[in-house]
């Protein structure tokens, strides 16, 4: 059986305070719970989570990382400094990245690759935009997704990865894809998985995100291939992300 997962991307928000009130109201109200939980602020805030989360069920992660370990790259965060900060995730092709060009399906292989040589867990993002969804193509375009990451690090390590779907016209709309939209993605790319590795396609987490919310969130969490959710807006608030927790334990 695969543990749920939770995850917050708090993407450009938070600053000190209000990290420290969001993580301390977390780490208490979910003191007994199985499901898994995992907190990425920008950059500069990992120290804090590591000063507050650290020998805690709680992990953190950060939202973005380089390809590369070290080097002349102005502004980029290197993998092995993620890990030093003790972070346990990094996601990894954020739609918000692509979009600027920040990132693309190839260099996405190498981020993943790169994210495992260094210890974290990837989340790898993807998921089609409206246009794409209204022609019909959502099939295709996260296969289009997947296949460059799955030829460059290989279908076994894939599993030490988790792949979060995140369709554009989701992401930050209010308007959260249906559960049975949600299901037959994910259910499609588990199946797409299997081709390859039946035990691989088992293992993997694969996580639902776009305009999570509590109100939303059992629905979404309950089909069979959701096994967790990456929320924004809703990590801001805390009493929602709580909430949103406790629907997934
Ligand atoms: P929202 O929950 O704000 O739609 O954002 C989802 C997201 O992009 C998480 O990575």
């Amino acid at each position: 059986d695969r543990p749920k997962l939770v995850v917050a991307n708090r993407k450009m928000h938070g600053n000190l305070p209000d990290n420290r009130q969001f993580m301390q109201s977390l780490l208490q109200q979910t003191q007994q719970h199985s499901a898994r939980y995992a907190i990425c602020p920008p950059h500069p805030y990992l120290y804090q989570a590591q000063q507050l989360l650290q020998n805690s069920h709680i992990a953190w992660g950060g939202q973005n990382m380089s390809r590369f370990e070290h080097g002349a790259y102005t502004g980029s965060v290197s993998p092995l400094m993620l890990k030093e900060f003790g972070c346990t995730y990094v996601i990894i092709g954020h739609s918000e990245r692509r979009q600027r060009g920040h990132e693309n399906d190839e260099t996405c292989g190498e981020r993943f690759e790169a994210a495992l040589k260094a210890g974290l867990t990837p989340i790898l993002c993807i998921g089609e935009t409206l246009e794409e969804y209204e022609r019909g193509e959502t099939d295709l375009v996260v296969v289009r997704q997947l296949n460059p990451v799955i030829a460059h690090v290989g279908i076994q390590a894939l599993s030490q990865g988790v792949i979060a779907y995140e369709p554009v016209w989701a992401i930050g709309t209010g308007k959260a894809a249906t559960p049975q939209h949600a299901q037959a993605i994910l259910s499609f790319i588990r199946g797409h998985i299997g081709l390859l590795n039946e035990q691989v396609s088992e293992k993997i987490g694969l996580l639902y995100g776009g305009s999570v919310n509590p109100g939303n969130a059992a629905q979404l969490l309950g089909m069979p291939d959701v096994d967790g959710g990456l929320i924004g807006g809703a990590s801001l608030v805390t009493e929602d992300f709580i909430r949103i927790c406790q629907i997934a334990n």
